[in-house]
């Protein structure tokens, strides 16, 4: 079986088509980090005019690249949300065309849920349970995942999330957008003891995650002036690893058996990160998984194969499925969290 795959719910316009077996036969991204760069950030409606100019020759060139046209594959898959709603709206909209013109089946991909199986696709040996780290633009949680569409959230950050606050401190010190990659890099050249910095909810006996306090703190330690940038970045890395490594050391005592311990989302391409979760893995006697960095930023390879997870279930979606801007993977713990939890 063959998916294709489309992404569109932040500033990649991707498409992939992928095989049951694991192989990624062709996937194109165009990045749109030069449109936004000048405003620092994601700007939604510069997003979504670029989806929409570049979505159908990318996926035209992607198909052609494997030598195949839209009658070789079994469904076509596309993010539905959440994300920035006028991009998904994109991708959803000419997956729609794409799956009704060929007669294919159409897949509605949780976002979240292409992150939360990407490393499924990296690793054949990844059985059901895992607990998942799911680090990235939007979203910090430890997630239980028991099967396809089986996500217990055991915790999540009750303010931001771990690829904003590499974010804004990319903007503090000078280093511009996209921030979580060159973070990384100064931090390499920094002393992490240089700079004291507050390790929130660490020790606490709820599993949540805080990141917003660690942001202030960073910002204040700019201001004061008396510090090198990277002593500041290594300095802030670290204290997330910190912040990162305890509350998942708290998820594995609470998850039960697991399988292994694994890390997805864009957070996940950091080095120093997954060096530390390796080594907690290995501390716990768990194979450790973290998909390579290409898959673990935004990508069509992980909608394409969630896409081929719902497949093989025999599942596929109506036509008239509707793009969501906001899309829990666990609905009853966000129902807790609404609740004011
Ligand atoms: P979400 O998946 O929550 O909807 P998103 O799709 O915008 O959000 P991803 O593409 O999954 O986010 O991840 C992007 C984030 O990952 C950005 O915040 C970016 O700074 C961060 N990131 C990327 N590479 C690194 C790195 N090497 N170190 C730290 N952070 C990184
Ligand atoms: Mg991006
Ligand atoms: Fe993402």
């Amino acid at each position: 079986r063959i998916v294709l795959g489309i992404e569109s719910s932040c500033d990649e316009t991707a498409a992939a088509l992928v095989t049951q077996d694991r192989v990624i036969l062709a996937q194109r991204i165009a990045s749109q980090d030069q449109a936004h760069r000048p405003y620092g950030g994601v700007v939604p409606e510069i997003a979504a005019r670029a989806h929409a100019e570049r979505l159908a020759p990318l996926i035209e060139a992607t198909l052609a690249d494997a030598g195949m046209t839209l009658a070789d594959v079994d469904a076509v898959a596309a993010t539905a949300g959440p994300g920035l709603i006028g991009g998904v709206m994109v991708g959803l909209v000419t997956a729609k065309a794409l799956a009704m013109a060929a007669d294919k089946p159409l897949i509605a991909i949780n976002h979240l849920e292409g992150h939360a199986l990407s490393p499924r696709l990296a690793d054949a040996a990844l059985a059901y349970p895992y607990l998942l780290l799911l680090v990235s633009g939007g979203h910090c949680q430890l997630l239980l995942v028991e099967g396809v569409g089986r996500y217990r959230r055991l915790a999540t950050t009750i303010d931001d999330a771990l690829g904003e606050a590499f974010d804004k401190t990319a903007k503090l010190l000078g280093l511009g957008y996209p921030g979580g990659p060159a973070v990384e890099r100064l931090a390499a050249q920094g002393d992490a003891g240089a700079v004291p910095l507050p390790r929130p909810l660490v020790g606490s006996a709820e599993p949540h995650f805080s990141f917003a306090g660690l942001k202030s703190a960073v910002m204040r330690a700019k201001q004061a002036g008396v510090h090198q940038n990277a002593d500041i970045a290594a300095a802030f890395q670290q204290a997330a690893i910190d912040c990162l490594i305890d509350r998942t050391r708290r998820a594995l005592a609470a998850a039960g058996p697991v399988n292994a311990l694994v890390v997805a989302g864009g957070v996940a391409a950091n080095t120093a990160i997954r060096a530390a979760l390796e080594a907690l893995a290995a501390d716990r006697g768990l194979p450790f998984v973290a998909p390579p960095l290409g898959l673990c930023t935004d990508n069509a390879a992980m909608i394409a194969w969630a896409g081929i997870e719902r497949l093989a279930l025999g599942q596929s979606d109506p036509l008239d499925i509707m793009a969501r801007p906001r899309w829990p993977l666990d609905p009853e713990a966000e129902a807790v969290r609404g609740a004011g939890v």
